[in-house]
């Protein structure tokens, strides 16, 4: 399953905000076996939102969204949404009634706090106020990270995929020194491998099947110098 994640807002463009809702569900969309293709951040511009989730739901299997929910002035990503969906917003009754088991009297709502495109499946906010939303593969998730952490864990399953199996091999020599090794590994063993250099060189082997990447990295190991 290929995911796109499009994260929106001006101040990650910006840089007043560290975009780790991207990294976080990166990381949980690869843990469930999806492959992440893009991640896109879009100011809070309706057409700038409707042309890439346009875009991005023709290409992947979905699209996980993040930030701008919620009624004030600059939280336009729903509409966007609806825009590239081809759909209009209205209230949705069942986030709405939701919203009042919760405690939240309908006077009380801002106005188009429950603005879902027409015929979204509603994702309550289990933590804040604004819903989520999901329509034609497109996940309409909240900018609050625990807002969006908490919405998401309930989608979780929908995202799947065949598990990749991961091991990790460091090695203490200049990754250049490396290239014959991993050469010959990839020669030998069916997995894929990455190299990632730091303080160490991380190498990182991956394959679907769990003995594959056990071998490779055995072999490995045995043949590179570890760091002390
Ligand atoms: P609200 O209903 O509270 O307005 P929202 O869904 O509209 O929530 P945003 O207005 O986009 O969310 O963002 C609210 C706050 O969440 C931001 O000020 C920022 O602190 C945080 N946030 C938003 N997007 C991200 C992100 N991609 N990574 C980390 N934090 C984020
Ligand atoms: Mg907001």
């Amino acid at each position: 399953m290929n995911v796109a994640v499009v994260t929106v807002g001006d101040e990650l463009l910006a840089g007043r905000t560290t975009n780790t809702n991207a990294t976080w569900l990166c990381e949980r969309l690869t843990e469930r076996g999806a492959s992440v293709e893009r991640v896109t951040t879009v100011p809070d511009r309706v057409g700038d939102i409707a042309r890439v989730i346009d875009e991005y739901r023709a290409e992947y299997d979905a699209v996980v969204v993040t930030g701008g929910l919620g009624p004030t002035h600059d939280d336009v990503t729903m509409e966007g949404v609806a825009a590239a969906l081809g759909r209009g917003l209205e209230e949705h009754e069942t986030a709405l009634a939701w919203l009042e088991e919760n405690g939240y009297s309908r006077a009380d709502l801002t106005e188009g706090t429950a603005n879902l495109p027409i015929g979204a499946r509603p994702l309550h906010n289990e933590v804040g106020v604004a819903p989520g939303a999901v329509l034609d593969g497109v996940y309409v998730l909240p900018g609050v990270p625990a807002e969006m952490k908490a919405m998401f864990e309930s989608i979780a399953p929908e995202f799947a995929g065949e598990p990749t199996y991961r091991e990790d091999v460091l090695a203490a020599e200049p990754e250049s020194a490396l290239l014959d090794r991993i050469e010959r590994l990839r020669e030998e063993f069916d997995v894929s491998v990455g190299s990632y250099p730091g303080e160490s060189v991380r190498l990182v082997i991956e394959s679907p099947d769990e003995s594959a990447a056990a071998d490779a990295a055995a072999w490995l190991r045995e043949r590179v110098e570890s760091p002390r």
